[in-house]
């Protein structure tokens, strides 16, 4: 049998412009973080005037396509926890670190 995993948490994001964010926590179940070649952006954030996700929800990182950070294998995060917030984009993975 197959142990699962927890997949790391997000403790923090500032992206409050993101429709999954309240109060500086993302609510979706679960982000994405991408592959742009110079940083890690979230790409489950969306600019909308609607808000979403679920009030009793905290997100996990579901997948991280961003091989070379020191916390990724498999491409997937083995972090704690991460934060998410404005960088080069509107929302990027402040946790991330180059391996
Ligand atoms: S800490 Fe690294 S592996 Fe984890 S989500 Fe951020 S960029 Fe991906």
């Amino acid at each position: 049998m197959t142990a699962m995993m927890e997949m790391p948490r997000v403790q923090e994001c500032t992206a409050i412009d993101c429709a999954y964010n309240q109060h500086e926590g993302c609510h979706a179940f679960a982000i994405t973080i991408g592959t742009e070649a110079d940083h890690a952006s979230c790409t489950t954030f969306f600019d909308i005037s609607t808000k979403g996700g679920l009030d009793a929800v905290i997100a996990q990182v579901g997948a991280c396509k961003r091989a070379d950070c020191r916390f990724n294998a498999e491409l997937e995060c083995r972090a704690p926890a991460i934060r998410v917030g404005p960088s080069r984009d509107m929302a990027d993975c402040m946790t991330y670190e180059p391996a």
